[in-house]
């Protein structure tokens, strides 16, 4: 999870449109946000926990300079503590570096503990850390090179922004598992992990940071350096379903499209199990059911309904940490409209089941607002394995459909029928419909790298320690 935001400009203070970029990547986290910004000489960093907002305390913040990056933080296992507030600075060959991540690497502790023996100190339990303390220590002397000769340490997924000798440095792990994207404005460059954030701060898109790219702007333009090759490209697919805002498009493709899709197929394959008889309306789980819904609609021509209105001031279900905490939130962001489910047989909409609470609690509101009958399809398929690269899809024993069949879950979250999109559907749906591009190790337990480093003890601790 995460967002990461940078802008270099030739001529203007950088801090506000920093803001505004992460503003529009809000939803990649709210747990805390930082910015840091450079004239060249010094370099100022704020931090705070909560939304933007909260974070910087309802004002613009005031630091100066023509070179920023900032983040907002999304942390999938424990350590939600000041020192992980990301930017991470450090003092390096070109003064400092300042670094921004989102992913989560599966060989930090490795490289960790042989920078510990070595005698440096950690402040923070971050993976991120990990690759700025390599980076701060490397030699060469260009930055991009020591960057590349740091990175091609590590394993795992990172899309990164990186501040140093006055460059904005933008890195894609080779694998290209989470997105980010070049722009450009009149008077700079712009690198974000959406292009929502582009539209947000009136830059142009450019293109899509490739999969083990490293891309350096600054007043001589923008160059461009790879990274070893680490085999086949493994886009995170999860940021087609449910992560990413359905107004950005990653790799050429468009998340409201890909999710519409998802919807258009998921339609035909409940269509040959039940024909179009029985059911009355098509209803989303708002957000990010919509645009999945609108697409069953017009595939099966059931009537497309909206049944649920959300609180649009509560955050995603997931970000606060506690279960019980989970469970109250559901019922706080989640309000039926009686009027139009009263006696249907509703066919309800959700991108995914990743534990079962909200679904369960999603059935009781409809059945309790009238609903005649709840038929739930699911615009992905069954989570059985964990991610390793930074989406929040638990620890495995937490996976409901990790330890239940699919009629198990039908029962447990008490709706008439159950259905997923197929692995084969989506893939379809992202057009990548071999497979070949798109990481998919939550569906089939298929890791692209080596994640041995990142097991999950008994107790549900990671070791890997906490990422973004
Ligand atoms: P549950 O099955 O109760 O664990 O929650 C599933 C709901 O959470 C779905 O409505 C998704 O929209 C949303 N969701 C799916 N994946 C994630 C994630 N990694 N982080 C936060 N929310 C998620």
């Amino acid at each position: 999870m995460c967002g990461v935001f940078g802008f270099w400009s030739k001529k203007r203070p950088v801090a506000d449109v920093c803001y505004l970029g992460l503003f529009a990547l809000q939803h990649r986290g709210q747990e805390s946000a930082g910015i840091a910004v450079t004239d060249g000489m010094h370099i100022d960093v704020e931090k705070g926990a909560g939304l933007m907002a909260e974070a910087f305390k309802n004002r613009l913040p005031s630091l100066k300079g023509y070179c920023g990056i900032g983040h907002v933080r999304y942390s999938t296992f424990g350590g939600s503590s000041f020192s992980n507030i990301q930017p991470f600075l450090a003092s390096g060959a070109d003064g400092f570096v300042s670094l921004a991540h989102n992913g989560n690497l599966n060989n930090a502790l490795k490289i960790r503990s042989r920078l510990e023996e070595k005698g440096l100190v950690f402040q923070s339990t971050s993976d991120s850390e990990v690759m700025l303390n390599l980076i701060a220590g490397a030699s060469g002397s260009a930055a991009e090179e020591r960057i590349l000769s740091s990175l091609a340490q590590v394993e795992g997924a990172y899309s990164l922004v990186v501040m140093t000798g006055g460059k904005l440095i933008g890195v894609r792990d080779p694998h290209g598992f989470h997105p980010l994207c070049l722009g450009r404005s009149e008077d700079g460059y712009c690198l974000a992990s959406e292009t929502c954030a582009l539209d947000a701060v009136g830059a142009e898109f450019v293109r899509d940071v490739r999969p083990g790219e490293v891309l350096a702007a600054d007043g001589e333009g923008v160059r461009s350096y790879s990274l070893p090759s680490r085999g086949r490209r493994s886009s995170c697919v999860f940021e087609y379903i449910y992560f990413a805002r359905p107004d950005s498009d990653i790799d050429g493709l468009n998340v409201w499209e890909a999710r519409h899709a998802m919807g258009r197929r998921l339609a035909r394959e409940y269509l040959a199990k039940h024909g179009r008889e029985g059911a009355d309306i098509v209803v989303p789980v708002p957000d990010t059911g919509i645009a999945a819904a609108i697409g069953f609609a017009a595939e099966s021509g059931i009537p497309y309904a909206e049944g649920l209105i959300k609180n649009r001031y509560v955050g995603r279900t997931f970000i606060l940490p506690e279960q019980k905490t989970r469970k109250t939130t559901v019922e706080m962001k989640l309000n039926p409209i009686r009027e139009n489910l009263k006696d249907r047989r509703v066919v309800l909409i959700d991108d995914s089941i990743v534990r079962g609470t909200t679904s369960a609690r999603l059935i009781e509101l409809l059945r309790s607002a009238g609903a005649a009958e709840v038929h739930m399809c699911v615009s992905s398929p069954p989570i059985t394995h964990p991610c390793y690269y930074g989406i929040d899809t638990s620890i495995r024993k937490d996976l409901i459909a990790a330890v239940a069949s699919v009629d198990e879950i039908r029962r447990r979250i008490g709706t008439d029928s159950l259905h997923y999109l197929s692995l084969e559907g989506l893939l379809e749906a992202v057009r990548d419909p071999r497979g070949g591009n798109m990481c998919v190790s939550c569906f089939n337990g298929r890791y692209p790298t080596d994640v041995s480093e990142c097991v999950i003890e008994p107790d549900g601790s990671k070791t890997g320690g906490p990422s973004c």
